[in-house]
């Protein structure tokens, strides 16, 4: 791989075989979808990998998020973050909520509980933080803010399957945590995603939500959409899932490298796990400060004249896309900590295969960069 062009991601598969093996009994049962024995194994499987009681599972991550939203019935302003991928702010606007923007930490990009605290009002609804490339969010701070004010807190979890702090699962805090399954994730289904629940009763809405809002045979009780996993889908989870310890150990491995070779550049910040977080190593994200010499496009470019394709991730913020222009409460200037990241954040290529040789050539031409 050394000499050939560096992807920023690569996804992970099941030996060929396996897979196989794993999706041969359909051809028995002609069950390929609603609800299958794939998809109530692959339930089962998660629940106990994430230490939660109750799990639902979706065609993909963010079809579960608006499925959350819709579910929850919420009316109103939904705080979160510009700091992320579209799907976050595009779920809560296609539910014909409003998102109010609350700026980041400087030190681990996630929403700042402090700016949360000031924007809500009596028209506050919800919170919807992210967690970011496998760090977790103020999540006590956060917890605490809702529950004074009333609030569902629901978490937008796709960068954060697997993630631990102090043993406790990422899957286990707020009201609701989406998790995405798609291929560039940690843990992927081809397609795919999940919803964990505080209420037990969530679980019915949820599944009813997701298919046409069909509580039985002649009750359609909700207006829903269609989300269901397949159990191809459902298949491959139940194979990447068996190798989910050695994918996330591997990816260590090339974090690991990384950091030891970048965190000592002057003007260049990692962002690196925090006291009692067992990260799940998603994305490598570098920040380049003024120091540094040179900018961030700077060294977008040269890597990529060096065959490495790194990504702007997350560039422009949510808050700053071209289909919000001229919407009232969308101004990257309101979240200036999020906006100087956003213009200064690389994520550089990280998936378990990737050799330390490659590592090491990716951080040379980053280090070639310095002024
Ligand atoms: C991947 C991702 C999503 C969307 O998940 P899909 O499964 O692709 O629909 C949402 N939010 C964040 C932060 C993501 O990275």
């Amino acid at each position: 791989m050394s000499d050939g062009k560096i992807l920023v991601t690569r996804s992970s598969m099941p030996p060929l075989d396996e897979y196989v093996d794993e999706i041969a009994p359909l051809w028995e049962s002609h069950w390929l979808t609603n609800m299958g024995a794939k998809h109530r194994e692959l339930e089962s499987a998660l629940e106990e990998y994430l230490g939660v009681d109750d799990l639902a599972l979706f065609v993909n991550g963010h079809q579960a998020l608006e499925c959350v939203l819709e579910a929850m019935d919420l009316k109103g302003k939904v705080i979160t973050t510009p700091y992320t991928f579209a799907s976050t702010t595009h779920a809560i606007v296609r539910k014909g909520l409003t998102p109010v923007f609350a700026d980041i930490r400087p030190d681990n990009y996630t929403i700042d509980p402090a700016r949360v605290e000031e924007l809500i009002d009596e028209d506050t609804c919800a919170i919807v933080p992210v967690h970011v490339y496998g760090n977790l969010c103020d999540v006590d701070a956060l917890a605490e803010i809702a529950a004074r004010h009333g609030l569902k807190l629901i978490y937008d979890a796709a960068h954060a399957f697997g993630v631990r702090r102090n043993g406790v699962s990422a899957a286990a805090y707020g009201d609701a945590s989406m998790f995405s399954f798609h291929a560039t994730k940690v843990f992927n289904t081809i397609e795919g995603g999940a919803v964990c629940f505080r209420d037990p009763a969530f679980k019915t809405k949820l599944n009813r939500w997701k298919n046409f809002g069909i509580a039985d045979e002649e009750t359609v009780e909700y207006v829903g959409g269609n989300a269901k996993m397949n159990e191809f889908c459902a298949a491959m989870g139940l194979c990447n899932l068996r190798h989910i310890g050695e994918e996330i150990a591997r990816r260590r491995r090339v974090a690991e490298r990384y950091w030891e070779r970048l965190r000592d550049l002057p003007g260049v910040r990692v962002c690196e796990p925090e006291q009692g977080v067992e990260s799940n190593y998603a994305y490598l994200a570098v920040v380049f400060e003024d120091e540094f010499g040179a900018t961030r496009d700077e060294v977008f470019s040269r890597l990529g004249e060096n065959g490495v394709c790194a990504r702007k991730y997350f560039y422009p913020l949510t808050n700053d896309f071209a289909c919000y222009r001229g919407r009232t409460g969308f101004d990257p200037a309101e979240t200036p900590v999020a906006a100087h990241v956003a213009s200064r954040v690389l994520t550089l290529p990280m998936y378990a295969d990737l050799a330390l040789e490659d590592v090491d050539r990716i951080c040379d031409v980053v280090a070639s960069c310095a002024r």
